[in-house]
Parts: C-alpha cells; structure tokens; sequence
C-alpha cells in the first residue's frame, strides 16, 4: 500500500533542505561532541592515534596534546591515513522531531581527518506512520512489513542518536510506551533505523525489554524474545537479571553468559565472539581456568582458536585430557607446534622428505646482499615455525610446496637468521606473495631486495611439467 501526502509536507520539505536550521537542532554541537571522544586505530601501524594531532596514543592519551581518550569508545579503523590528503570518516546522526508530523532525520558526517573539517548533509528524512516509514527525501515508502523482513541487515557501526529531545516522543502514540526516552542516560549503545522505528511501534517485547532495562536487547533483537519464563527466555537462570541489566548486556555478551554461567564481565568479554568454541572447550577445561590459563601464556582470547587446535591435537595422538599437565602445558604454543608437526609428519611422512629434497635444489636461489639472505624452506617445521612467528598461514602450504605447485622462501636478516621477517611465496618464478608480519607488507626498501631477488631465480619445474 502507498501513502499519500497532501500539499503540508511540502513546508516540511522545505525546512528539510534548509541547512540554516541545523544550527537550531544542536546537531552540530552533538557531532563536535561525539568527534571529541573518537580516536583512529591505524591498522597498518598498529596504533591508536588522537584524531586532532594523529600522535600516538599511550594507555589512551596523546603524546603530543595530552587529550584523554576512553579506550572504551568506539574507535575508527582506518589504513595508513596519512597516504591521503582526503580522508574521510562518515557516520550518521539520527535526530527525532515533531512538525506537523512525526520525522526522524538521518544526518551524514563526513569528517576529514586530516584537516579535521566536516560536512553534514541530510541523507534521509523519515516520516513515521504506524504502517511503515516514507522518506521525504528519496520519495520511498516501506512498510514494517518490509523492513522486517530484511530486519537482519548490517548493523551501521558508526550510527549515533541524538538524545536530548527524546521527550518528545512521550506525547507521540507510537512511542507512548516505547521508553525509548531512557535512552538518554544510556552510554554505549548501537541503534540504527530499525531500532530507532520497527522495534519500538512493531514489537510489544520492545517495551517489555526496555522496563527491564535490558536496553541493548531491546534495540538489538526484541523479536528474539517472548513473554515467557525468564530461564525460556534468555537462556539463563533469573539469578543473572541483576548482573544482565548493569551491565546493559547486548546480544552477544548473553550469548557467552549462556556458556560461562557466571556474572563476570571480564570472563564474558574474554569469550566474545567465540562463543561456540568456548561452548566446546567447556566440555574438556573450565573456562574461567581456561581464561587464567591462557593469560598467564600472556595470550589474548583469540588464542583459543590455537588451544582448540591443541585439544584436537591431544585427541588424534590418544593423550590423556583429563591429565593437567596436557591441558596446560608449560608453553602452549610451543607444545602446540610439537604435536602439530608430529601430527603431520606421521600423516605426510613423504610430504615433508619432498619438500626437502625439493629445497635442496632451490638452494640454487638463495640469494644474499650486505643485509639479507632468502633461502627456501627445508621442511615441513621450518613452514610451522615461519607460520607461528610471522602469525601467517603458511603452514597451511606444506602440501603445494611438496608438490611443487610453489616455492616458500624465507627472507631473513643476514645478522639474525633465525628470527623471521618476510614470508616469500612464489610460482613460476615470479614473487606472487611477501608478508611480513601479521600479513603486512613489506615496505619500497624490501621490495627493490625482492625484485632483485626474482630476477635472479633459476625456474625449477616438476619432473612432469
Ligand atoms: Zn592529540
């Protein structure tokens, strides 16, 4: 069904495309605010930088200004911000009012990095019906019915609510019961259209979840829940509904919550995201030991995926998991790569006897200046060593280069060849491939080494090519 609009809403049109009035909305006075609190994570350095004078940050304050920053904010990832002159960081303010009718505005920021100025464009105005949303500015109409069908859709990670008129919406009949005015002192919250519209008018759980004040529940998935027991409900015992509600808990925290079964926000955060192999770990370790375990390795989270990789390992060689000693080994990732490489060495015994005998004849590449040596890999440990140090997947090249579908090099300094320093993969010869760690890339210096380095390569080709 269409809507249709009378000649009113062209007064309101023009009020839209009127940017005077921004400044009677405080818009840009919240945008200063929330530009205030950012901070840019340069994934290629890998650090945190102040967004006015891009220094870098130390435990959350700048160098250069001395300006706190709250790590716990949100921060803006971006790669090597100082290649452009023109770099932008866009986000969206959402901003409620009542003219002859109920609008919600969909305001686009595009902030410039580098010479920290900002633009605020209106990109869409939604006038609200109990139906379904039209957009003044697109002319598009879409019903609930619509939108909750692709409900599912991405989150915007940078979208913002401007809150200080939220009490407007007390007297509108659509949110009269929404609650969506506690919002206000609400800190850390992701809404986006659907949290902002179908939500609180198209689910009656909207406002039962908001009296809770499970308010990220509320604005994330209220359709995931019904009127039924707390335990049916959110999958957890009642006695976590205190702990539930201070800390605001979103979707995802629940999730780990049903697995930890413990109050503990720094057990839940430490299990984020990897809920399904918390969730099957915790038939072999406690998770909490687990946690303590893994940091006393000083390893973050992320290296369960490494600890399930070792349980799996334990399993394939028939040790014994109930034995503490194999559940915590003195040096995980050590022992890690010990079973791994017995595990393949049993499995692709003629594997690893190829890989060497094809390294003896690609010793005719090794190639050294004042600086560096490259030599290729001789064995299916040096690939699990190469792998575990350069935080790479080359490991996961053991058969190709067996079957000499490529070449692994190692690139080394010529004074410490032992640690590793650029990872080289190449076919044909011709360099496909060179990391550093992490998966960089190696830098112009590098690169002139390595194009001197191909093209002094002898091809080596299989016996049947
Ligand atoms: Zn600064």
């Amino acid at each position: 069904m269409q809507l249709k609009f009378n000649n009113d809403f062209n007064d309101i049109l023009e009020n839209i495309t009127d940017y005077k009035k921004l400044d009677d909305l405080n818009i840009k006075k919240f945008i200063e605010e929330i530009l205030d609190k950012q901070y840019i994570y340069d994934l290629d350095k890998d650090e945190h930088v102040c967004i006015k004078c891009k220094s870098t940050l130390k435990n959350g304050i700048c160098e250069n200004c001395n300006k706190k920053y709250n790590l716990k904010n949100k921060i803006y990832e971006v790669c090597n911000y100082e290649l452009y002159d023109n770099y932008l960081f866009t986000f969206f303010v959402y901003y409620f009012d009542i003219q002859e009718t109920l609008l919600l505005y969909r305001f686009e920021i595009k902030y410039n990095i580098n010479n920290q100025n900002y633009d605020i464009k209106i990109n869409n105005v939604y006038q609200i019906t109990n139906l379904g949303l039209y957009d003044l500015v697109t002319e598009e109409y879409k019903s609930f019915k619509d939108y909750e069908k692709d409900k599912d859709y991405m989150m915007h990670e940078y979208e913002y609510l401007y809150k200080d008129n939220l009490d407007i919406l007390k007297n509108n009949y659509l949110y009269k019961y929404s609650l969506l005015w506690e919002l206000k002192n609400v800190e850390n919250i992701n809404i986006n259209l659907l949290s902002l519209t179908l939500y609180p008018i198209y689910y009656k759980q909207f406002e039962y979840l908001m009296k809770m004040g499970l308010y990220n529940l509320a604005i994330t998935n209220p359709y995931d829940y019904k009127y039924t027991s707390f335990k049916d409900n959110f999958g957890v015992d009642k006695k976590f509904y205190k702990f539930m509600k201070d800390i605001n808990i979103t979707p995802e925290e629940l999730e780990v919550l049903k697995i930890v079964k413990e109050p503990n926000k720094e057990l839940i955060n430490f299990y984020l995201y990897n809920e399904s192999i918390a969730s099957d770990l915790s038939k072999y370790v406690k998770l909490d030991k687990l946690k303590k375990y893994l940091e006393t390795q000083n390893l973050s989270g992320e290296f369960i995926y490494e600890y399930r990789d070792y349980i799996n390992y334990l399993e394939k060689l028939s040790l014994d998991l109930t034995d503490k000693n194999n559940l915590f080994p003195k040096n995980l990732l050590e022992e890690h790569d010990k079973l791994e490489l017995q595990i393949e060495l049993t499995e692709n015994k003629n594997v690893n006897d190829k890989i060497t005998f094809l390294s003896n004849i690609l010793n005719l590449n090794v190639y050294e200046d004042d600086n560096y040596i490259i030599f290729p890999a001789r064995d299916i440990k040096s690939l699990i060593d190469e792998s575990r140090q350069m935080h790479n997947c080359v490991r996961t090249y053991i058969d190709k280069v067996g079957e000499n579908k490529c070449q692994i090099y190692f690139m080394r300094y010529k004074d410490n060849p032992k640690e590793s320093f650029v990872t080289i993969e190449v076919r044909d010869n011709v360099v496909v491939q060179a990391r550093c760690k992490y998966n960089k890339l190696p830098d112009n210096k590098i690169n002139e080494v390595l194009n001197r380095f191909e093209k002094s390569l002898i091809p080596i080709y299989n016996e049947e090519a």
